[in-house]
C-alpha cells in the first residue's frame, strides 16, 4: 500500500513521487499539508510578515516573453519610466513608513545607461535612509559585472524567476532566440548567488503545457539550488500576448490558485527558513488570496508604492488588482489584511532570509 499523506509529511526529504502526491492532495489530506506548512512557518519564522515596498519603475522591456503584458511586442500600452525624483520619493515614503525594504522592479534592459542609473539610484536610496532601507532588485538578466556593481552599491537581494525549470516548457513560453535562453537564466542565478546576493527565484503556476511533474521538478530545483527566497504565483493570461491562443486549454483559475497554495506549502516544508512572497497575482483570483498564502507559509508582502498614475501601465497580466490605489491606501489595506491572517507586520527591519544567514555561516565553515 502507498504511504499516506500523513506519513509523507513526517519525512525530512520529499521524493518527486511524494511531491506529486502532495500537489494532488484533496480534502483532509490537503488540510494536513496546510497545517504542517503553517506549523513549520510558526516554528522557524514566527507568525510574521515583512514588507517590501514595490516600485515598478519602468515598463520598458527589451524582451518578448510570450506570457507577459509588457513584452516589447505589445504596442497596446503606454510606456513609462519614473524619473529619479519619483523613484526617490517612493523610497522615502517607504522609509518614512518604516518599511524595512523596497523592491525595484522593471522590464529588462541591458545597457550602460541602465547600469549606471541603477547604481546611482542605489547610492541615493542608501543616503536618504541612512543606509537603513534594504533593497531588492528585480530587473532581469544582466552580466555578472553589472550584478556586482549593484551589489557593491547596496542592493543585497535579487529576484529572478526561472519561470519553469523544464527547458522544453521554458522554450515554449519564450521566443527561441539568444535573448531568451534558458541556460543564461541559470547562469545569471548562479552569478547572483556567487556574488553574495540573497537570491530569489520561482515559477509561474498553471502555464499552458505545464504538468504536475514539471511543478514537482521546479520545487526540487529550488531545494537543490539552495535558494534564499521564493516568489511563485499563478499564471494569468493577458489578452495582448501570444500565449492567449492557448487560453482554452488552461486549468481553471481556482485550480491554478489552489496549486499555487500547495506549491507554497510544500516549499515552506522543504526549505523551512527561506523567505516566501505572497504574490500579488494570487489576489487577482481570490480577494484574500495573499492572506491565505500568509496563513500557510508565506512571510513577505510587497505593497505597491509605485505612483498611482503609472500603475495601469504595468500590467503583466489582465485584471491586476489595486491599480487605482495610492501608496497610503496599500499600506492601511495590507495591514488590515495581515491581521486577518493572524500575523503581525514587522516594521523597521530588513527581514532577511534566515536561510541566507545560515548558508553564509556554513560557507565560512
Ligand atoms: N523583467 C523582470 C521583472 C519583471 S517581470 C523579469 O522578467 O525578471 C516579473 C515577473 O512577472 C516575471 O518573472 C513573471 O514570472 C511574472 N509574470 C509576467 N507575466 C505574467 C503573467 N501573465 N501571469 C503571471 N505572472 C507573470
Ligand atoms: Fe520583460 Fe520580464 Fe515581461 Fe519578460 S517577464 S517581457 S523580461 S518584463
Amino acid at each position: 500500500m502507498d504511504t499516506t499523506i500523513k506519513e509523507i509529511l513526517t519525512q525530512e526529504e520529499f521524493s518527486k513521487k511524494n511531491i506529486i502526491r502532495l500537489l494532488k492532495s484533496e480534502g483532509e489530506d490537503r488540510t494536513l499539508l496546510f497545517k504542517k506548512s503553517a506549523d513549520v512557518k510558526e516554528k522557524f519564522i514566527g507568525n510574521k510578515v515583512w514588507f517590501r515596498g514595490l516600485i515598478e519603475f519602468s515598463n520598458v522591456c527589451g524582451k518578448d516573453c510570450l506570457y507577459c503584458g509588457i513584452r516589447k511586442g505589445n504596442k497596446n500600452l503606454e510606456r513609462y519610466s519614473l524619473s529619479d525624483d519619483e523613484i526617490l520619493a517612493a523610497a522615502r515614503f517607504a522609509y518614512d513608513n518604516r518599511y524595512g525594504s523596497i523592491a525595484l522592479q522593471s522590464g529588462e534592459l541591458e545597457s550602460q545607461f541602465v547600469t549606471n542609473r541603477i547604481e546611482s539610484l542605489l547610492h541615493k536610496i542608501k543616503e536618504l535612509s541612512n543606509g537603513e532601507l534594504g533593497v531588492t532588485l528585480s530587473v532581469g538578466e544582466q552580466e555578472p559585472e553589472v550584478y556586482k556593481k549593484w551589489y557593491e552599491a547596496g542592493a543585497h537581494r535579487y529576484l529572478l524567476r526561472v519561470e519553469s525549470t523544464n527547458q522544453d516548457l521554458y522554450n515554449k513560453i519564450h521566443p527561441n532566440d539568444s535573448k531568451h535562453n534558458f541556460n543564461r537564466r541559470l547562469e545569471c542565478l548562479k552569478s547572483l548567488q556567487d556574488i553574495g546576493y540573497q537570491t530569489g527565484t520561482g515559477v509561474m503556476i498553471g502555464l499552458p503545457f505545464q504538468t504536475i511533474d514539471d511543478l514537482a521538478g521546479d520545487l526540487l530545483f529550488m531545494k537543490e539550488f539552495n535558494i534564499d527566497m521564493c516568489g511563485m504565483g499563478p499564471y494569468i493570461e493577458h489578452a495582448d500576448t501570444p500565449l492567449i491562443e492557448h487560453a482554452e486549454n488552461l486549468l481553471p483559475l481556482k485550480e491554478r490558485f489552489d496549486l499555487t497554495l500547495k506549491m507554497i506549502a510544500i516549499i515552506r516544508i522543504m526549505m523551512r527558513d527561506i523567505n516566501i512572497v505572497a504574490a500579488t497575482a494570487l489576489q487577482t483570483i481570490d480577494p484574500i488570496g495573499r492572506e491565505k498564502a500568509v496563513k500557510i507559509g508565506a512571510n513577505i508582502l510587497m505593497p505597491n508604492i509605485t505612483p498611482g498614475k503609472y500603475r495601469d501601465s504595468y500590467k503583466l497580466y489582465d485584471n491586476k488588482p489595486c491599480t487605482d490605489d495610492s501608496a497610503e491606501d496599500c499600506q492601511s489595506c495590507l495591514e488590515a489584511r495581515v491581521r486577518l491572517a493572524d500575523a503581525e507586520v514587522i516594521y523597521g527591519e530588513w527581514g532577511d532570509s534566515k536561510h541566507y544567514n545560515g548558508r553564509r555561516l556554513k560557507a565560512k565553515g
